[in-house]
C-alpha cells in the first residue's frame, strides 16, 4: 500500500430497523437502532477492519447519528478527517422493514440530510492528495455533489498509478436512464476492479449471458470483474487469472444489509495488501458470510483474524 490509503466518498446514515417482519410502516411498531450505516460507510469501516489505511469523504450533521458514525469508523482506525459536520442539517437515516419473502420497505431521509451536502472542502482535497485508491459506490451519485467529488478523486488517484474499484449498487431504473448510463460508462472506462451482483453484470455490461458480460467487460479494459453470488459465494474473471470460483460459507442469514459492501472492502483491501485472487476471494465470502450473521449492517465487521476464525470454524462443520 505504498500509494496510500483506499478512500471513498459518499452517504453515512443510520438505520433504524423494524423488529418484526411485514409490510412498511403505516402502524406503530418496536424498532431497533440507530445503527452505522450508509454502503460507503460499511465498505471503508470494512477496509481498515482488513488492517488497510482508509478514509472517507461524507457529511454528518452536529447530532448524535453523526457522532455514532465519526466514533464508530474511527474506532475502526478510518481517517474521519474529510467528514464534514453540517450544522443546520440532520444526519441521513433509514428506517427498514423486511418482508416475509425478503423484500425490503425503506423510509430514506438522505437528499435532504446533512449527506445531500456532501461536498469537496479543504480536509477532503488533502485526503485525495494522499490517496492511493478510489472506491466508487454507485448508491452515492444518489447525491448531486458526489459525481463531480469521485472524478477529481479518480483524476488524481490515477495520475499517481493507483487504482480504481466500482461496485454499481445501482437501481437498474437509474442506469436506463441517459444520465444513469453515462455514468456507469464512466466509471467502467476508469475501473480496475468492478463488483457486481445479480443482475448489476448484464446492466452494466449490455449483455444477456455471464460469459458475454464479463468478455465484454474485461475487453473494455476492466482488469478484474468479482461477481457476488450471495450464499452461493462469489467468482473472479481476468485476463491474468482466469476464472476462479469460490463457494459462500455456511452462516445462519441474520440480516443480509452489508454483505455486498463487506465483500468488496475485504477482497480489495487483500489484493492491495498483496493477496492473490483466491486468496483474497476467501477473505471476501468471509467477510460477507459474516456480516450476515449480525443483525445490523455493519455490525459483522471482522479484522482478518476474525474472518480466518469463521473460515475455520465452518470448514471444521462442512
Ligand atoms: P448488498 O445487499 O449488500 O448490496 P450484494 O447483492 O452486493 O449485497 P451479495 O452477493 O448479496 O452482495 O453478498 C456479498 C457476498 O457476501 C457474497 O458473495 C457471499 O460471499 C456473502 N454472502 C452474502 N449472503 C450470504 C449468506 N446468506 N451466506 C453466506 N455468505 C453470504
Ligand atoms: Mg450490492
Amino acid at each position: 500500500e505504498a500509494l496510500g490509503p483506499t478512500i471513498t466518498v459518499g452517504e453515512i446514515l443510520v438505520e433504524i430497523m423494524a423488529t418484526s417482519i411485514g409490510n412498511g410502516f403505516l402502524t406503530p411498531q418496536p424498532l431497533i437502532g440507530p445503527f452505522a450505516s450508509g454502503a460507503p460507510a460499511i465498505f471503508i469501516s470494512q477496509v481498515a477492519r482488513c488492517g488497510g489505511a482508509a478514509g472517507i469523504v461524507a457529511a454528518v450533521g452536529d447530532d448524535d447519528f453523526g457522532r455514532l458514525n465519526v466514533e464508530r469508523l474511527a474506532g475502526d482506525g478510518v481517517d474521519v478527517s474529510a467528514i464534514a459536520v453540517i450544522p443546520d442539517k440532520p444526519t441521513g437515516s433509514a428506517f427498514v422493514r423486511y418482508r416475509a419473502d425478503g423484500a425490503r420497505d425503506f423510509v430514506f431521509n438522505i437528499a435532504h440530510s446533512a449527506a445531500g451536502e456532501t461536498a469537496m472542502t479543504d480536509k477532503a482535497q488533502a485526503l485525495i492528495a494522499r490517496a492511493g485508491h478510489v472506491h466508487v459506490m454507485g448508491s452515492a451519485f444518489a447525491i448531486p455533489g458526489v459525481g463531480r467529488i469521485l472524478i477529481d478523486a479518480i483524476g488524481s488517484v490515477k495520475a499517481r498509478g493507483g487504482s480504481v474499484s466500482f461496485d454499481p449498487n445501482l437501481r437498474k431504473e437509474l442506469v436506463r436512464g441517459a444520465e444513469g448510463r453515462r455514468l456507469v460508462d464512466d466509471m467502467l472506462a476508469v475501473c480496475d476492479l468492478l463488483l457486481p451482483s445479480g443482475e448489476e453484470l448484464f446492466v452494466a455490461s449490455g449483455q444477456e449471458t455471464e460469459e458475454a458480460a464479463v468478455a465484454a467487460l474485461l475487453e473494455g479494459g476492466v482488469g478484474e470483474v468479482v461477481l457476488k453470488r450471495g450464499a452461493a459465494g462469489s467468482t473472479h474473471f481476468s485476463h491474468a487469472h482466469g476464472r476462479i470460483d469460490a463457494a459462500g460459507l455456511v452462516v445462519e442469514e441474520i440480516d443480509p444489509t452489508g454483505a455486498g459492501d463487506c465483500f468488496g472492502a475485504a477482497y480489495l483491501t487483500c489484493r492491495r495488501l498483496g493477496m492473490t485472487p483466491a486468496q483474497a476471494l476467501a477473505y471476501g465470502n468471509a467477510a460477507g458470510a459474516r456480516n450476515v450473521t449480525r443483525q445490523g449492517p455493519m455490525e459483522g465487521v471482522g479484522s482478518l483474524a476474525e474472518l480466518d476464525q469463521l473460515m475455520s470454524a465452518s470448514a471444521a462443520t462442512a
